[in-house]
């Protein structure tokens, strides 16, 4: 293929990590020390950042954002027999934990205005079998957690957030992570801080905290070597990821100030087309714009799929929307062909834009334009 030289030749990927030379020397030291594994200052250091960054007072690095979750539900003693409500437009790993364990999750539809966990369905769909609500702050948007948090605590459910997508957003004056009894970031390379893989639990009980790093590190008493007092796992994290994640912290509030800088140039020039449904930022909350996200409108002159195509064609990263999880293979509870209308129109309306904190304001305009063209 033949493209013209020059910037519009160049491809934008959809999200792209920012590393630099504070990753590079914390690794470097990292690798001297000889400490490599799961011990070593990094990891004691990001624990304590991280759980401070969310006003929280525990921190439990993990191996990745999905052991996190899963840990959390296993600390809470959730198993078979037990319900956990889940949004439906998710990741599939806030529903696969839950399968993990052996409990069922119950899926939530989503509002309209803020894609996020319905609360009026999730009310709906308590019963005497619900031991915990899982809720997600989708694309780094928060869920309205008043009225989540009131339902959850009239009915004595705990809450877990997924805030794997959301670092540093806010409810109100509160960043998420601090509304749960627990919440599980997620460190993955498109993040919005990276450790490469890596995740993070994060709780304000000391008891949670203390089971939760217990059964991390196999379950072993730690004042009997290979005693076991029950079946533990090893999802730690690495001393060498701790590092990364170090330096990556040190720069999160200035990443948060990038992706909504990015947002709102990006708000200025889509604003204009009625085709286009801008992300939402509900009057009470801090949208952090993990991924900067569209839906397209009756409007359109094109589906999302075809657009999704274009952008692809013009060297531009995109994603659709995350398919609704009930409607999975592996969810399809029954094959009875659950409904969840608003999860449905957004996933099928919805698509993510480049989201990187390395965007020129160049790059964002050449994307406007390649959508308002299609659109
Ligand atoms: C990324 C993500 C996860 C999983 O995190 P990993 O680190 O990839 O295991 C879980 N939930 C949500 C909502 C995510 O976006």
């Amino acid at each position: 293929m033949n493209l013209p030289v020059g910037k519009s030749s160049e491809i934008i990927p959809v999200a792209e990590p920012l590393i630099g030379d504070a990753e590079l020397k914390n690794v470097t030291e990292c690798i001297r020390s000889g400490w490599i594994s799961s011990l070593g200052r990094y990891i004691d250091e990001f624990e304590r950042g991280f759980a401070e960054f969310c006003n929280t007072k525990y921190g439990v690095a993990t191996s990745n954002g999905t052991t996190a979750l899963h840990l959390a539900l296993v600390t809470l003693g959730i198993g078979p027999g037990d319900e956990v409500l889940v949004p439906s437009l998710t990741f599939a790993a806030t529903a696969n934990v839950v399968a993990y364990t052996g409990a069922k999750p119950i899926f939530v539809d989503s509002e309209p205005e803020t894609w996020n966990m319905s609360a009026d369905d999730l009310k709906a769909k308590i019963t005497d079998k619900t031991k915990a609500i899982i809720v997600v702050h989708l694309y780094g948007h928060p869920a309205d957690m008043g009225a989540i948090c009131e339902i959850a605590n009239s009915q004595n459910i705990p809450i877990i957030e997924d805030a794997a997508e959301a670092h540093g957003a806010r409810y109100r004056s509160s960043r998420v992570g601090s509304f749960g009894l627990i919440a599980c970031f997620s460190f993955y390379g498109n993040k919005i801080i990276t450790t490469g893989e890596g995740g993070m639990l994060v709780t304000s009980d000391p008891n949670l905290s203390a089971r939760s790093k217990h059964l991390r590190d196999h379950a072993m008493d730690p004042k009997r070597r290979y005693w076991h007092d029950e079946i533990g796992y090893n999802y730690r994290m690495t001393n060498i990821q701790a590092a990364i994640g170090v330096a990556q912290l040190e720069q999160a509030d200035f990443f948060i100030a990038r992706k909504r800088d990015n947002a709102a140039l990006y708000n200025s020039i889509l604003g204009e087309s009625s085709a286009i449904t801008l992300p939402p930022e509900a009057s009470w909350a801090t949208n952090v714009y993990w991924m900067y996200s569209i839906l397209l409108t009756s409007s359109s002159r094109i589906s999302r799929d075809e657009l999704l195509a274009r952008l692809s064609e013009n060297g531009i990263g995109c994603r659709p929307f995350f398919y609704p999880v009930h409607k999975l293979p592996a969810f399809q509870q029954g094959g009875h062909g659950e409904q969840l209308a608003v999860a449905e129109d957004l996933s099928a309306r919805g698509l993510n834009l480049p989201s990187s904190v390395k965007l020129s304001d160049d790059d964002i305009r050449r994307v406007c334009a390649a959508v308002l063209e299609a659109v």
